[in-house]
């Protein structure tokens, strides 16, 4: 049998860290990743057959399990008729009357096949559309890994310490201008000052990649209001909060309303998809119809379609993110009162399918109270629950993601786990 310490060994030279990704190497956790056989519900198998109930999903997009046979079928059907076709399918078409159903603000909109290439293009997009170069983005948030993106970023850039990536050309990162999250006045200030050349500002609605913070009262709205003053687009980057905090998103959870937003994850039901889109009159600006130039390969591929829109069908259920965020409560509220009993400083958020632990005292609101938890806290409690086979993100500084696959007896199972994995940090 294949061990994942020998998959490990025979990855590393290979590839950087072994990994295609940065933060599966467990790099910031310590020790080796486990290599994933076989995924089902709310289930992972590694390759020497252990369980881990998972609470990454795949990074977001497997929010009703994986492998679920509604998607599965549908994929298995779609590649009967061909793996891709560089025409327009019908699949692309009814892919984008369902985002638009869901997401009504998205009038318009372009299929990618990832969730940097859809904020990659969404700033081109500002940019283009404004005539201006600037683009506002906050401190710990993830928007991918484009130039414009590395400037303060959260998650894998964060968790390895390189929040300015090397490689980002100065020139790049001086057109990004950064902002603490969920601080209004320092937005008004920026804007004040440099108004009339941003072109744009990206936000995570919900901020998924420094744990998981939301948006405080009326933050959002006065984003928007700055944005419309100072004639600057309003990104609502939905890659983790699309289709997964509400059936519409964040900006419905919220009712703010974005110039332009950009998806992935759920909405490729587990396939390599990104959308972006917004405004008919800035759509209109993207190639052919317009100048601004944007294109792919495989994009709109009708085998991704089909994932994504079988995904879609599923979260659209009345009561799917209500539900979703029972489990979550479930979750968290078990995880706070095991805290709470271990003496251990602990707090926690959640958003429909979203949450994020924190091992330090809440409500954590500022980026600054997240890279102040205790990392080390949560490093042993991460291999504790490891060990006891449940999964999260090897990172203090990523959202934790609940499927509607989880039953009540798996967040049993892992308030169980939690309860010795606590008793142990006082070991
Ligand atoms: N934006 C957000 C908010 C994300 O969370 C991510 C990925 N975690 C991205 C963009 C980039 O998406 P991808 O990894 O598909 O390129």
């Amino acid at each position: 049998m294949t061990s994942n310490h020998e998959l490990f060994q025979r990855a590393q030279p290979l590839m950087p860290g072994g990994v295609n990704s940065p933060v599966r190497a467990f790099n910031s956790v310590g020790g080796e990743p486990f290599f994933t056989q076989r995924a089902e519900g709310a289930y992972l198998w590694d390759v020497e057959g252990k369980r881990y109930i998972d609470y990454v999903g795949s990074w977001g997009p497997m929010i009703a399990g994986h492998n679920h046979p509604h998607v599965r079928e549908a994929v298995e059907r779609a590649v009967r008729d061909g793996l891709s076709f560089g025409t327009p399918c019908a699949a692309e078409v009814t892919m984008a009357e369902t985002i638009q159903a869901m997401v009504p603000s998205m009038e318009m909109l372009r299929m990618v096949n990832s969730g940097t290439e859809a904020t990659m293009s969404a700033i081109r997009l500002a940019r283009g559309a404004t005539g201006r170069g600037k683009i506002v983005k906050f401190e710990g948030c993830y928007h991918g890994h484009g130039d414009s993106f590395l400037v303060k970023a959260g998650s894998g850039a964060l968790t390895f310490g390189v929040p300015t990536s090397p490689g980002v050309p100065k020139a790049s990162a001086d057109l990004t201008l950064t902002l603490p999250y969920n601080d209004p006045d320092a937005a008004r200030a920026l804007f004040a000052e440099q108004g009339a050349d941003i072109a744009g500002l990206i936000i995570e609605p919900v901020a998924g990649n420094m744990n998981c913070v939301p948006p405080e009262a009326g933050y959002l709205e006065g984003l928007r209001e700055l944005c419309t003053q100072h004639g600057a687009v309003l990104i609502f980057d939905e890659v983790m909060t699309g289709f997964r905090v509400a059936a519409g998103g964040a900006q419905a959870y919220y009712g703010v309303t974005p110039d332009l937003s950009t998806f992935g994850k759920v909405i490729g039901g587990g396939m390599p998809v990104g959308a972006y889109g917004g405004k008919r009159e800035l759509m209109q600006q993207i190639a052919p119809t317009g100048p601004i130039y944007q294109a792919g390969t495989l994009s709109g591929n009708p085998v991704a379609m089909a994932a994504g829109l079988a995904m879609l069908e599923l979260v659209r259920e009345p009561g799917f993110h209500r539900a979703l965020e029972d489990k979550g409560a479930m979750l968290v509220n078990g995880m706070q009162q095991l805290a709470d009993k271990h003496g251990i400083a602990f707090s926690t958020h959640l958003v429909g399918g979203m949450f994020g632990l924190f091992f330090g005292p809440g409500p954590v609101t500022r980026f600054e109270q997240v890279t102040a938890c205790d990392i080390d806290a949560f490093k042993r409690f991460f291999h504790g629950m490891l060990e006891r086979g449940v999964y999260l993100a090897p990172s203090a500084f990523e959202a934790g993601f609940m499927s509607s696959a989880h039953s009540d007896a798996d967040i049993e199972q892992t308030l169980a786990a939690a309860d010795e994995a606590m008793a142990a940090l006082h070991a």
